[in-house]
């Protein structure tokens, strides 16, 4: 039995885990992270590192800690954190924001998410546009603000957008365009054309663009272009990021936004009813991540790609038709080249026929576009070499 009436449903159809009879079935990261536990599988499904957060940043916790840091936060963030971000956007991207009053720390990019669509969207006539495949969380906030989310598809195997179906989505009616660059689930980078055809868009339509850059630093060949850093973007963007891929940290949900004053206080205004503050000796921790030495960055740059390329090999090897991405913990196979059509139900299957868990790529896709997506399947590559060579080998036992 679940509870008749509240917006709680319309964040859960949206998302399409809402049943028939009301009831509300787990993500698709909780269900596949439960199979992994029960069958003892090997966990390419939720994107989660299995090598610990490093020394130094650890070590900042734990002296936050000791030292007594454990009280509230201010509501904006802590200053070293909101100073570290300022620092961490100038020296990578050339973006200058005043810590004071364009910068707040929020619970992850999710909260920054929810607090950025909740507070720029109001009602049923508001559109906002998204690359689909999107991040399940995307549907679900768009559906709680009550707004329509109008889908630019990204097709196999390249998952770039095309430049008329973008233009064509985008209206007066657009008050976000949500570009998640670099891309999960399918680990494509935008190309600095169509980024610059985003900010085009939404100047000619006056929307305003939200960025989901978690996976700045996982990317492969040159170095991220954040959208702010184009020409006119930066006073119409509200640009997220967070600690929790760069500094394998995804527990501590350290997120942060930075974005011209006057959208700041927009959402603030409602990021300080969702949290108020949040992880106080876990925000001067990222700190001391975010000024790390180069050497770092390009380590986790460079450390990824090789993972992704053994994944890669690994899933071609076992017959997979594989994409090649750019960037992020993902890597997309066709399971239609093993025989199967239904990646859901051979993800349901894969703990059985290879030890293996993996999640379909239909669990990022509105329903009207699930059939074009159907044999897809995403698998996670931020784990140890090993664990990535042992689920390859039992991939590649797989019968046809
Ligand atoms: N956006 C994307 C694209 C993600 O993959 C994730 C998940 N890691 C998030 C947002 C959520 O980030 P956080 O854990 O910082 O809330
Ligand atoms: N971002 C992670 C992924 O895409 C999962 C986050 C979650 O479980 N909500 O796999």
């Amino acid at each position: 039995m679940t509870h008749a009436y509240g917006s709680w449903r319309r964040a859960a159809g949206a998302a399409r885990l809402l049943g028939p009879e009301g009831e509300v079935a787990p993500t698709v990261f909780a269900e596949m992270s439960a199979l992994a536990t029960a069958t003892g599988a090997i966990n390419l499904g939720q994107g989660y590192p299995d090598e610990d957060t490093p020394d130094e940043v650890r070590g900042a916790a734990l002296e936050a800690i000791s030292s007594g840091q454990n009280q509230y936060a201010p509501g904006r963030g802590t200053a070293d954190l909101l100073d570290a971000v300022a620092h961490h956007q100038r020296r990578f991207y050339d973006l200058d924001w005043d810590p004071a009053t364009e910068i707040i720390a929020t619970a992850g990019a999710t909260e920054a998410l929810a607090a950025a669509l909740l507070a720029l969207l109001d009602g049923p006539d508001d559109e906002v546009v998204v690359f689909e495949p999107f991040y399940d969380a995307y549907a679900a906030l768009i559906g709680l603000a009550g707004a329509r989310l109008v889908p630019v598809p990204l097709t196999w195997p390249d998952f770039q957008p095309d430049l008329d179906e973008l233009s064509a989505a985008v209206t007066d009616r657009t008050r976000v365009i949500l570009v998640n660059d670099p891309h999960n689930p399918t680990g494509t980078v935008f190309s600095p054309a169509m980024k610059s055809r985003i900010v085009e868009l939404a100047e000619r339509h006056d929307a305003v663009i939200v960025t989901d850059e978690v996976y700045e630093h996982l990317v492969f060949e040159q170095p991220h272009l954040p959208i702010a850093a184009l020409p006119g973007a930066a006073r119409r963007t509200v640009s997220i990021s967070s600690g929790g891929k760069t500094f394998r940290a995804t527990g501590w949900k350290i997120g942060w936004i930075t974005a011209p004053a006057d959208l700041v206080t927009a959402v603030l205004a409602v990021k300080q009813y969702l949290t108020y503050a949040n992880g106080t000796p876990f925000q001067p921790a990222i700190a001391r991540g975010l000024v790390s030495g180069d050497g770092f960055f390009e380590r986790i740059a460079a450390d990824m790609r090789h993972k992704a390329s053994v994944l890669g090999a690994g899933l071609a090897a076992a017959g997979f038709e594989v994409s090649s991405p750019d960037a992020t913990y993902f890597t997309v196979a066709d399971a239609a080249a093993l025989g199967f059509d239904d990646a859901a139900e051979f993800c349901r299957e894969l703990p059985r026929l290879a030890g293996v868990i993996a999640v379909p790529l239909t669990a990022f896709v509105t329903a009207a576009h699930h059939d074009d997506y159907r044999s897809l399947v995403r698998f996670a590559a931020c784990k140890r070499l090993d664990v990535l060579e042992e689920a390859a080998s039992r991939l590649a036992e797989i019968e046809r």
